[in-house]
């Protein structure tokens, strides 16, 4: 079969391909024996341009398999390394290849990348493949982080690849189509600073900001401003996974995104009862991505990135190690702003007064001492369920609640607005850890997508409180202790 297939209907650039060679390699992705097409992300095509409903079709599977190339086209793994667990090492794009970039209609550039599509110059020790289970995971997880309004990386299709891949045991294989406003890590600007020049680590600088940042205004300093708007976004997508209980679980450097998107769902899942100690991933034994820890360690990786900028926040490198620590000291403050913020809209008050950090604190600390379900307490609370079982007999709650409701009644808006504000902030359903995996077992071991897809669909409106039947649906599994989640390779 011709390997390149020439499209009019789907144009592909690759301006990454314009940085020096050293930022990545060509490499097509490896043909896989059947492909077929399990899930087609409809209304993710819808946003990106109805053009991208021919990759449905028989000739289009065959891309999105990586099995043929768009004519005229540059696909490549990405050079990139990154800080694991607090020790750095080279990394890359060991099972993806970057098909190129999409632009739709509005003039949006978006990331095309196949992930599990075959190893590459990067891939050490591993495979290359990806297991079908973990990237049906991704779809679920980042369609309901994109409903919740987080920034995030999308799922536009899940295909299987007709081949097992070994890990534990065979499993079935499979492609993750995957669109991001960038792949560009933390991790791709340590390498830069470790292993290349100075004039390569500008190059990539100059590139992210034209990519991410050129709508600010020019700089007279541009590399601080860069370091400056990427602290900016991260602190507020940390808070706005606080504020949902949504734990990463592998917070290394090679999994934050410049561009601010919620990346690499592995080990991820939300937290059911609110514990600030709450892990998932089987491999964080020391808790160091925990719950509670997601801001330090956003910092932590912060402070990498600043590092790798060295060389080009300024003339000395006295001045240059004055810049980062400046700014990596404000994270904490900047990262406190936004989740007071949005902590205090959860709680349906329209301006901060004096107090509120404290009447937030203690609700957590209630929270925790009565075991609470962290989504259905913001949720009772929306709804004006006082006298939900979960601080049965709490004199605590009890008395917080009147302090709560006072600070509500005593501001301008209306008690409505209040709630209506509320019921845009609190969603009414999580992606619950064992739904999630029941739905993962139903389309693994029986190739049946409906679970997922009635999941999804669910997920995608998670501010709908006119849907009883959902309200009510608690987990069964009301504690988090032991349920384990897993890096998907
Ligand atoms: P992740 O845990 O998915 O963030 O991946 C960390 C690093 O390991 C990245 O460089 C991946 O490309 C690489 N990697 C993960 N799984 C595989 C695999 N099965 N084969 C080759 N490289 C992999
Ligand atoms: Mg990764």
């Amino acid at each position: 079969m011709e390997q390149y297939l020439n499209l009019s209907a789907i144009k592909l650039e690759n301006t990454y391909a314009t940085l020096p060679e050293a930022f990545y390699t060509k490499q097509y992705p490896s043909k896989v024996p059947s492909p077929k097409l399990v899930i087609w992300n409809n209304l993710l095509g819808e946003e990106l341009g109805e053009n991208l409903d021919f990759l449905k079709q028989k000739q289009g599977i065959e891309i999105l398999a990586g099995n043929r190339i768009v004519e005229g086209t540059t696909p490549i793994a990405q050079a990139y390394a990154g800080h694991q667990f607090g020790h750095f090492t080279m990394l890359g794009d060991g099972r993806a290849v970057l098909l190129g970039e999409y632009v739709t209609g509005k003039g949006e550039r978006f990331d095309i990348q196949l992930k599990g599509s075959g190893r590459t110059p990067y891939s050490r020790g591993g495979d290359g493949k990806a297991a079908l289970g973990p990237m049906l995971r991704e779809y679920i997880i980042s369609e309901a982080m994109n409903a919740l309004g987080i920034p995030t990386t999308r799922s536009l299709a899940v295909l299987m690849t007709g081949e097992g891949v070994v890990r534990e045991a065979v499993l079935p294989g499979a492609i993750l189509v995957r669109i991001a406003k960038s792949h560009i890590r933390v991790g791709t600007f340590e390498y830069a600073n470790q292993f290349r020049n100075k004039e390569e680590l500008k190059a990539l600088a100059d590139y992210t900001w034209n990519r991410h940042f050129k709508e600010n205004q020019e700089q007279e300093q541009p590399y601080v401003s860069l370091l400056q708007e990427v602290v900016k976004r991260q602190a507020k997508l940390i808070a706005q996974w606080q504020l949902v209980g949504f734990i990463h679980g592998v917070m290394n450097t090679d999994n934050m995104a410049i561009s601010g998107e919620t990346i690499d769902y592995g080990p991820c899942a939300f937290m059911n009862r609110y514990d600030p100690d709450t892990v998932f991933s089987s491999i964080d034994m020391s808790g160091r991505y925990s719950y509670q820890n997601q801001p330090k360690m956003a910092s932590w990786d912060l402070a990498r990135f600043a590092e790798s900028l060295l060389p080009l926040l300024a003339d000395t490198g006295e001045e240059a190690i004055k810049i980062v620590q400046e700014e990596i000291d404000k994270f904490p403050e900047i990262y406190h702003a936004f989740w007071l913020e949005g902590m205090r809209e959860k709680l349906g008050l329209f301006h901060l007064v004096d107090g509120d950090n404290a009447l937030i604190e203690e609700l957590l600390r209630i929270m925790f001492e009565c075991h609470a379900d962290y989504t259905n307490t913001f949720r009772d609370l929306t709804l004006g369920v006082k006298s939900s079982s979960q601080f049965a007999d709490s004199e605590a709650f009890e008395q917080w609640y009147q302090l709560w409701q006072k600070r509500r009644e005593n501001q301008q808006e209306s008690l409505e607005e209040s709630k209506a504000l509320m019921e845009s902030k609190n969603p009414t359903v999580i992606p619950r850890n064992e739904s999630v995996e029941d739905a993962l077992k139903q389309a693994v071991e029986n190739q049946d997508y409906s679970a997922v897809e009635s999941l999804v669909s669910l997920l995608r409106n998670p501010f709908d409180y006119s849907n009883r039947e959902v309200f009510y649906e608690m987990p069964s599994d009301f504690s988090d202790c032991g349920y384990k989640t897993y890096c998907g390779t």
